[in-house]
């Protein structure tokens, strides 16, 4: 049986992430193994996050904005980010520059194929799958069921998120600035917005944002997107050259970052989504680089990636607002930013603020739904510290196994 250091399951972008990040730590623990089910990019979607430090894949970033706008029903408001930027990077520019920069080491292995089976042994794990069979000091997965999250969550939601990318045929974006949540779309009592990214005065990603607990029909995307581009950004003429599509579990599941000793979880499956907005790729930058900083430091690699007790909470209120009373979740997200600086809403968002900070960002918002969503939870089970430890417990029992189906 093969043996290697580490097995990573899940060459998206927190397995690649990983991958990259144990390469610049001189790859503690010995040899790599990167295994997924596809060997090509079936959805070529892009991952934005704003940062006023340097970021891991800064570099390769398609585009990088000083200026956001948001739009509501009447009034506009362009940012200066200052300090920060928002980048935008395409996800097969991310898989082909950590590829082709893991491609340099003879201590990294491909497999595409199916898992069978993943177990923990008493000091190793064994990687069934339908090309072999692998064992490792770590599994790294990057795998969840989404049924799972359904069954185990209290608050539960789909952020679904088409787009197109498109070519017009005249002048039609404003270059230096993108729109990070435009609600001049019929709402459908649901929370549903739109995203324009330009990358030059012709062509554009425009993404529909529906938070919604069920997929809509296909059309219903499609109409949303070609109403939007003709009767708000009045292209008449242009051409669909791309297409994303994507849905993000947002949950108060607490994600067990550690199943056993030896299988971790990274990634969506290891707790790096925020709950309440979907962002993902910076925590998956920081989770990984962590968990390679701790076995370069000797330390067997445990972090958990998932918010703590206070943003837990904030973030529970806020999506049990969106299913609840979706109307009220746009207002929030105007009130947000058109109430506060912008990079306070970020470090707001990125769980950096103190709690007075948060206080003040919260006292901000339209009080009535907020206050209406914390009195709905505070007599249910959706309590923060109850739920970690009901989770903590299940993880335990969880011990060795994982499932792959
Ligand atoms: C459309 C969309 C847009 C998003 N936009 C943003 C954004 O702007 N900003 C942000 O911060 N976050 C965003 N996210 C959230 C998050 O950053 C991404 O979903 C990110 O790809 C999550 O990384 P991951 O490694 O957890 O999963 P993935 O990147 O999805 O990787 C999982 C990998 O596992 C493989 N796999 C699945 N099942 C198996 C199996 N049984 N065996 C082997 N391999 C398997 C898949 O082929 C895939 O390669 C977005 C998500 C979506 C869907």
């Amino acid at each position: 049986m093969k043996t290697y250091g580490h097995i990573i399951i899940g060459c998206g972008a927190s397995g690649l992430s990983l991958a990259y990040h144990l390469s610049n730590a001189g790859f503690p623990g010995g040899s790599i193994l990167l295994i997924d089910k596809e060997n090509k990019i079936v959805n070529d979607n892009s991952w934005g996050y704003w940062s006023r430090s340097a970021q891991p894949f800064d570099s390769i970033a398609k585009r990088s904005f000083k200026k956001i706008g948001t739009n509501h029903p009447g009034h506009q408001i362009i940012y200066d980010l200052k300090r920060y930027k928002f980048h935008v990077l395409q996800r097969t520019d991310f898989e082909v520059f950590v590829k082709n920069h893991l491609a340099q080491f003879k201590e990294v292995d491909w497999l595409t194929t199916n898992i069978e089976s993943v177990k923990e042994e008493k000091d190793h794990v064994v990687v069934q799958t339908s090309k072999g069979t692998f064992q490792s000091d770590y599994v790294f997965s990057s795998i969840y069921s989404e049924q799972d999250i359904v069954e185990r969550s209290r608050l539960f939601i789909r952020q679904q998120i088409k787009g197109w990318i498109i070519q017009t045929a005249t002048n039609s974006f404003n270059p230096d600035s993108m729109t990070l949540f435009d609600f001049n779309t019929p709402q459908c009592n649901q929370m549903r917005y739109m995203s324009v990214i330009p990358e030059n005065e012709n062509r554009a990603t425009i993404k529909f944002n529906v938070f919604a607990e069920k997929l809509l029909e296909k059309e219903e995307y499609e109409n949303s997107l070609r109403n939007y581009i003709q009767h708000h950004l009045k292209i008449k003429e242009y051409t669909i050259e791309a297409e994303e599509w994507g849905v993000i579990p947002m949950t108060d599941h607490y994600f067990a970052t550690r199943h056993g000793n030896r299988i971790i979880k990274i990634g969506i499956a290891g707790g790096c989504t925020k709950a309440s907005s979907g962002y993902s790729f910076k925590r998956i930058q920081r989770h990984t680089q962590l968990l390679a900083q701790l076995l370069k430091d000797g330390w067997p690699p445990y972090a958990d990636a998932n918010s703590g007790p206070r943003f837990r909470f904030y973030d529970q209120v806020l999506l049990n607002i969106f299913i609840k009373n979706a109307g009220a979740g746009a207002k929030i997200f105007s009130d947000l930013f058109s109430r506060n600086e912008p990079e306070k809403v970020f470090k707001f968002l990125d769980e950096d603020t103190l709690l007075t900070e948060d206080l003040k960002i919260i006292s901000s918002l339209s009080s009535f739904p907020f206050l209406r969503s914390v009195v709905t939870l505070a007599g249910s089970e959706v309590n923060p510290l109850i739920m970690v430890k009901n989770a903590k417990n299940k993880d335990n029992n969880e011990k060795s196994t994982d499932n792959y189906d």
